[in-house]
């Protein structure tokens, strides 16, 4: 697998993520980098009902995915 055609464009077209103006859209190694510090994971884990809580907690994600 080739990285080479890997751009911020490209991965905004498929990121589920609706929290507008984050500096992190596209940018998805920072998307996760930021999210891991925080215990949490980002949008494109969650369905789009859950993504729009904005919670990302690890705990809600299983949470989601227990019920
Ligand atoms: S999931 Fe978090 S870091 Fe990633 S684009 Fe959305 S708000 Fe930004």
């Amino acid at each position: 697998m080739s990285l080479d055609g890997c751009s911020i464009e490209k991965n905004k077209i498929d990121c589920p993520c609706t929290y507008s103006g984050c500096p992190r859209a596209g940018a998805c190694c920072e998307c996760i980098k930021y999210h891991r510090a925080k215990d949490q994971l980002p949008a494109c884990y969650f369905t789009p009902e859950q993504e729009k809580t904005y919670n990302r907690s690890i705990e809600y994600f299983i949470e989601c995915r227990t019920k």
